[in-house]
């Protein structure tokens, strides 16, 4: 295990890995840049390639490529540590000891993992027998491309074909059915071999599958568009427009976002994130040049995606369905980002189009449309207009709806900007408003858990000196012998010790001392000098005072 985590440090470049999320500039021996995890205009973010660490001076956080990538994709240890074995071409050796997950759910999990991508490949395959289906996703406007980057497919219109394909190559009824592809007929519950004797057909048929991906990129649920009935069917319900995978052990609605693990990067890069309704309103704008979308999976915006996405980027385009119902969930979610501290704006779309509409007729439309957002007040005070009768109905409406929104923006420069706004649009003054807003629920009361938390500086109360002599002791260790000569052995000895958990923190420090311009000896010798004009000093304070 510990040896695994050494070849992977030994063989991959830690800074080829924050490049991806980061834009990194040479400074002598580090690289540094804008620190991703709080908002900074000038970089205090700093990465050693020789030690394969990270350290921002503004915020405090710190690691190796482990926890920046923990950090980064909000995932785990085990599961950054498979990434880059995969990425570093190291087999890991199993372990024996402590792990989260038991040997058997480990398996059970790579199991479903199996299912999935055996149903993924499956739905491929029957799309590429259906020429009906191919045509029709031409016209929604989806490239063959498209089609092929987002392993789209078919669920033929049967009862248990993906079952039969599955069961046939060997895949167990049992894990079909706990991935989510298939459902048990109406029977007694049971477990083992009784359930495997249980008649079970598939969950997905006659629709097209959008799979769904993790952050690794292994489809762990699927989405499908209702396409056709099975041939005989007797219902007369309309059937759901989509559904989805059930929850299951690789899946869980309330933290994966489709497409996150393709925009991820581009969300960091472009420091935005598109938040879009559906699967095909994704894939277009994927498609269209928009690759910062992200789009949730058959569930409402939750805290847990606010916080994986948070970590990415602060800024947030929700682009909303133009109908009342998509109006009423955009309120939701637009509240819950503000008290996440996001800065949310809506793009609006002409005629009640959603975005999969106009990417189709024409991306850059849609590129515009997405650039020319409105901040999310802004949308909400016209998109509440035309549902009101009079303009009293509209003032209630805007209190019970926008002022909440207003209080929960963190900043009071942008509060009353939103005050003036609405103060204008009502046609009241901005001290009305203001007293309206003043009895709106505060922020932070709705949504707990998600407020802005900012880790706290990790730097250490250090007198001057005490830094200089940290950076040298840990930055520079063949000094120590001169630092003993200038301040006595046993301050240093007991410094060195006081020191320790800061000292990839010094190391640092000592490497920005030493800059583009500079060598280590130069450094070394001003620090050294002026350590010893700092002692002379104090000498001579003590002599005289
Ligand atoms: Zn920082």
């Amino acid at each position: 295990m510990d040896s695994d985590v050494q070849q992977i440090k030994d063989r991959i470049n830690i800074v080829d890995i924050v490049g991806q999320y980061v834009t990194l500039r040479r400074a002598g021996r580090t690289y540094s840049g804008k620190c991703p995890f709080h908002k900074e205009r000038t970089p205090s973010f700093h990465v050693s390639p020789e030690r394969g660490t990270y350290k921002c001076f503004g915020c405090g956080e710190g690691g190796d490529v482990f926890s920046f990538l923990q950090k980064m994709d909000g995932t785990d240890f085990p599961t950054v540590l498979k990434q880059l074995a995969e990425k570093a071409g190291i087999k890991l050796t199993p372990r024996s000891g402590a792990r989260v997950a038991t040997p058997e759910q480990k398996e059970h999990d790579e199991r479903l993992h199996d299912v999935c991508e055996a149903a993924v490949v499956f739905f491929e395959q029957k799309l590429k027998e259906r020429k009906d289906v191919q045509e029709y996703l031409k016209t929604r406007g989806v490239h063959d491309e498209t089609v092929t980057a987002w392993r789209l497919g078919y669920a033929p219109a049967e009862w248990d074909a993906l079952c039969r394909h599955s069961m046939s190559t060997g895949l167990s009824k049992i894990d079909i059915v706990d991935a989510g592809f298939a459902l048990k007929s109406e029977r007694k519950p049971g477990a083992g071999a009784e359930r495997q004797n249980e008649r079970s057909f598939d969950r997905f048929r006659g629709r097209i599958i959008f799979p769904i991906f993790d952050m690794s990129g292994k489809p762990i649920a699927v989405s499908g568009r209702f396409f056709e009935k099975v041939p005989g069917a007797k219902s007369d319900d309309e059937p759901a427009k989509y559904i989805n995978s059930p929850e299951t052990v690789l899946f869980k609605k309330s933290r994966v976002l489709y497409g996150l693990d393709r925009a991820r990067a581009h969300i960091r890069k472009l420091d935005c994130i598109l938040l879009v309704e559906g699967q095909f309103d994704l894939i277009l704008s994927h498609q269209s040049g928009l690759p910062f979308a992200v789009a949730l999976s058959g569930t409402a915006l939750t805290p847990e995606h606010l916080a994986i996405l948070g970590k990415l980027s602060k800024r947030l385009v929700l682009a909303l369905d133009a109908d009342a119902a998509g109006i009423r969930a955009g309120l939701k979610s637009a509240h819950m980002a503000l008290v996440a501290g996001f800065d949310v704006k809506v793009p609006v779309f002409p005629n009640g189009k959603d975005p999969a509409d106009i990417a189709r007729e024409n991306p850059e439309l849609l590129k515009a449309a997405i650039r020319t957002s409105k901040t999310a007040i802004e949308f909400f005070l016209d998109a509440l207009r035309p549902g009101t009768k009079d303009s009293r109905a509209y003032a209630k409406l805007v209190e019970a709806q926008v002022l909440p929104l207003i209080a929960a923006i963190g900043s009071k420069i942008e509060q009353e900007q939103c005050i003036r706004m609405v103060a204008a649009r009502l046609g009241v003054s901005d001290a009305a408003v203001r007293a309206e807003l003043g009895k709106t629920k505060t922020r932070d009361t709705d949504v707990p858990g998600t407020s802005d938390v900012r880790p706290e500086s990790m730097e250490p109360a250090l007198t001057p000196l005490e830094k200089k002599v940290g950076m040298l002791l840990f930055g520079r260790s063949s000094s120590k012998d001169k630092l003993k000569e200038l301040l006595g052995a046993d301050y240093i000895v007991e410094l060195e010790n006081r020191l320790q958990p800061h000292a990839e923190d010094l190391r640092f420090r000592f490497d920005a001392e030493v800059g583009e311009h500079s060598s280590d000896e130069q450094i070394t010798e001003d620090m050294l000098a002026s350590i010893e004009t700092a002692v002379a000093k104090e000498r001579f304070k003590m002599k005289f005072l």
